[in-house]
């Protein structure tokens, strides 16, 4: 059962059920999209609708944000907790450790990916480095053919909402790579440049307001959050 919100549909899977069912599919080889969206992300899609159907065409779509709990509780849906792309991409990693798996990062600013992959390594010791990449680049041509000669069991695409998921949809079966997810900014918390909140803040759902604080530049992308719910409120007001 799916959960619609503005028109994105969302997986009421919890982070093991999405890490479980990533790993089961690198046995058919074929290519496994996961997206996380946030309110942010669901308010780009309610106005691109191209991009929400990339969004739609997803293997798994979970929620990322409280603000997504918040909707699915204004509409009566079936989500009850967060599943936050960090946490997907830490099992997976996981995983992909007892198994001996490999990994690409690709996004963040020069020198982002390259920590990212040193601290992967140091965490995770049985983890393959199958290559790296920061996200500012003109032609992704030559990456294109780094990832598919390196045929990684994970891809991170970290670029930001809407470009990764994008970037992804377009390529996804040219790279040779398993599982596929935007992972926007869990290169920089994989890498130690931002810092994940800490577990209270997590567990009270304020993991939004940790991040105002560190990052005040954010308000004016947090302030579309209550404009989203209100959005959601009304929506709901004209179906009833
Ligand atoms: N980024 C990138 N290329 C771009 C735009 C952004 O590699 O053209 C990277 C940016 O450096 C950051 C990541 O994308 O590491 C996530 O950006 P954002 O803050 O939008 O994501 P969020 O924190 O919301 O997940």
């Amino acid at each position: 059962m799916k959960t619609d919100i503005m028109g994105v549909l969302f997986d009421n899977f919890t982070v093991a059920d999405t890490v479980e069912k990533a790993i089961q599919a690198l046995d058919s080889k074929k290519p496994f999209f996961i997206v996380t969206p946030n309110p942010e992300i669901v308010n780009i899609a309610i106005q691109n609708h191209e991009y929400r159907d990339v969004l739609n065409s997803a293997d798994i779509v979970t929620p990322d944000g409280i603000g997504i709990v918040y909707a699915s509780k204004i509409i009566g849906g079936e989500i009850k907790k967060r599943a936050a792309g960090f946490d997907i991409v830490k099992g997976i990693l996981e995983k992909l450790n007892e198994k001996s798996g490999s990994v690409y990062l690709f996004g963040g600013k020069p020198s982002v990916a390259e920590i990212a992959a040193q601290k992967i390594s140091e965490e995770f010791p049985a983890i393959k480095i199958a290559g790296f990449h920061h996200g500012y680049f003109d032609d992704d041509a030559k990456i294109i053919n780094d990832i598919k000669s390196k045929k990684p069991d994970l891809l991170l695409v970290c670029l930001g909402a809407p470009k990764q998921e994008m970037w992804i949809y377009n390529n996804k079966d040219i790279l040779n790579a398993g599982i596929m997810i935007g992972a926007g900014g869990s290169i920089d918390v994989l890498s130690g440049m931002t810092k994940r909140a800490p577990e209270i803040f997590i567990k009270l759902n304020l993991e939004w307001f940790y991040r105002l604080l560190n990052e005040p530049k954010r308000i004016g992308r947090m302030a579309k959050i209550p404009v989203f719910l209100l959005k959601v409120l009304f929506k709901r007001g004209l179906k009833k």
